[in-house]
Order: structure tokens, then C-alpha cells, then sequence
């Protein structure tokens, strides 16, 4: 090869190098300082191929001992965290499946996670069976249920009682819970934060249950677990599916006392619940 042909090739070499250094490419390469030779290295020696390249094929094999190269670093790995990103929510629900009620119930302790803590007497965690199939998943505790620490114990709470009995369960067979173990102050509704704060125990204690269908009382429950703001309007009555288990959103026991007309509404969801639990389906409704 002529001399001016070598300076072409090496100059050529050069101005490549420093558009992959200009893309910041440059750990691809060996540095140039590190070269043990005096001579401009050929093409084939100074630049180092990735070890995954699929373009090319493999070098000849030599005899010659190959320069020491630094090695390889992908930038863009070199970019990636080294540790896997933290599970999200559901991720470590679901890890949590062989978790009892009384592990996740001492994993809240004398909870503090959110402000609704200086306003309780008493966390209202949940109550009923652990093997309950059927779930009723309310929006937080009332006056009553933060006196006694236990969920659905009001006028509303006897309502329930009712519509369960009229199922033809008694309420130990089932388990009832909210989405706020504490009493927002005033019966107002949870706020978006305290929502935050404590929902992952209601997703833990779902998970520990694995329950066959979950009922949502109301809007908070219902738009807690599907994640969505939308009116409870849309979906009452409907089968959903919250991460594998069937899901059906229907009116707060509070709002029937209010509006005893759609009474009606929720015994005809809960007769669709009754059939999914093959418990049989009563033509009464419930008082
Ligand atoms: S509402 Fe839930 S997160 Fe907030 S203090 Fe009570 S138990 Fe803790």
C-alpha cells in the first residue's frame, strides 16, 4: 500500500472516530493513547466491535498475540441502573399471597401513614372470615365503626347485615373492609392521599384472601380498585375484573338508606353474586 493511500486511510479513520466521539460513542473504542504501537493502527485493530455486532463476520485467526483493549462498555448499558427498579404496587401485592390477615394487620401497627391518624380512636382493619369467598369493600369507617373498631356496625352496617342474610349468608361467612381503616373526620370522603396512603393494605388483604367475587360498595371502593374516576353509574351491576378476581360495583348501604328505591338495583346485583357463588337465588328482596 503507498504511503499517500496509508494517510488517506488513517485521516479517514480519524474524522470517523470523531463523529462516533461526537454521538458519544466514544467507549465503543479503544482510546487512541493506549495503542502499544507506533504505527497508526489499521482499522481492523483499533476498533473494537461489539461482541454482540451480527453484520460482520468473524476475523481471521491469527497468530499474533491482539493488543490489550479496554473492555467494551455499551453506553447505553452503561446508562441502565444496575439494580431492577423497585416492584411496583401490584407486583408486591402479588408476592404477598401467602400473607395472613394478622401479618398485614401488624404490618399496620398503630398506623401513621397519613393525617387521618389524629382524628380516629380506633383503625377499623376489617372484619369476618379468612376464607370468606365473598368480599364487601367499603369506603372508610363511620362514627360508629371508629368507636367500636370494627367495619359496618351503623344503620348502614345493619343494612348490609340484612342484604348478606337475605343472600343467605350469615356476616362470618363473609369479610368486610374499606378502603381507609380510619375515620375520615365528618364522614367526608377520603381524600386522595389518605386513599393512597392506605390502600395497599386493602390490596394485601384482598391478595391474602383471594376471594371469588369482591363487591365494591360505592363510588371510593369501586374507582380505589379499578383505578378510574368514573361514576358508579357506569359500571353498578356489571362484572369486572380487578387482577384476576371478579369484581362488582354496587350502591353504598348509606345511599340506600337515603334513597330506598334502589334497593331494588342492589338486589339484583346481589343475586347476580349469588349465582356466581352457586348459592341459591331467592326471589325476595331484601328489606
Ligand atoms: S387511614 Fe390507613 S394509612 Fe391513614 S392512618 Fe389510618 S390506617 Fe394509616
Amino acid at each position: 500500500m503507498s504511503e499517500s493511500a496509508d494517510i488517506t486511510r488513517s485521516q479517514k479513520l480519524k474524522q470517523r472516530l470523531r463523529f462516533y466521539e461526537d454521538l458519544g460513542l466514544a467507549p465503543f473504542y479503544r482510546e487512541r493513547g493506549s495503542s502499544r504501537s507506533s504505527q497508526p493502527p489499521s482499522p481492523a485493530s483499533s476498533v473494537a466491535k461489539p461482541s454482540h455486532s451480527i453484520e460482520e463476520p468473524p476475523l481471521p485467526k491469527s497468530s499474533l498475540k491482539p493488543p490489550d483493549v479496554p473492555p467494551l462498555v455499551c453506553p447505553a448499558k452503561a446508562l441502565l441502573p444496575l439494580t431492577p427498579a423497585p416492584p411496583s404496587l401490584f407486583e408486591a401485592a402479588n408476592r404477598s399471597h401467602s400473607e395472613t390477615l394478622l401479618q398485614i394487620r401488624d404490618d399496620l401497627g398503630e398506623c401513621t401513614r397519613c393525617k387521618l391518624h389524629t382524628t380516629r380512636n380506633k383503625i377499623v382493619f376489617g372484619d369476618g372470615s379468612p376464607q370468606a369467598k365473598l368480599v364487601f369493600v367499603g369506603e372508610g369507617p363511620g362514627a360508629d365503626e371508629d368507636a367500636q373498631g370494627l367495619p359496618f356496625v351503623g344503620r348502614a352496617g345493619k343494612l348490609l347485615t340484612q342484604m348478606i342474610e337475605a343472600m343467605g349468608l350469615a356476616r362470618p361467612d363473609v369479610y368486610i373492609c374499606n378502603v381507609v381503616k380510619c375515620r375520615p373526620p365528618g364522614n367526608r370522603q377520603p381524600e386522595p392521599g389518605e386513599v393512597e396512603a392506605c390502600s395497599p393494605f386493602l390490596f394485601r388483604q384482598l391478595d391474602s384472601l383471594q376471594p371469588k367475587v369482591i363487591v365494591c360498595l360505592g363510588a371510593t371502593a369501586f374507582q380505589t380498585l379499578l383505578q378510574s374516576n368514573r361514576s358508579i353509574s357506569h359500571f353498578r351491576g356489571q362484572w369486572l375484573d380487578f387482577r384476576g378476581y371478579k369484581m362488582l360495583p354496587t350502591y353504598h348501604p348509606a345511599y340506600l338508606l337515603r334513597n330506598p328505591a334502589a334497593k331494588a338495583d342492589v338486589w339484583k346485583d346481589l343475586q347476580k353474586v349469588m349465582a356466581e357463588l352457586g348459592l341459591e337465588v331467592k326471589k325476595t328482596k331484601a328489606k
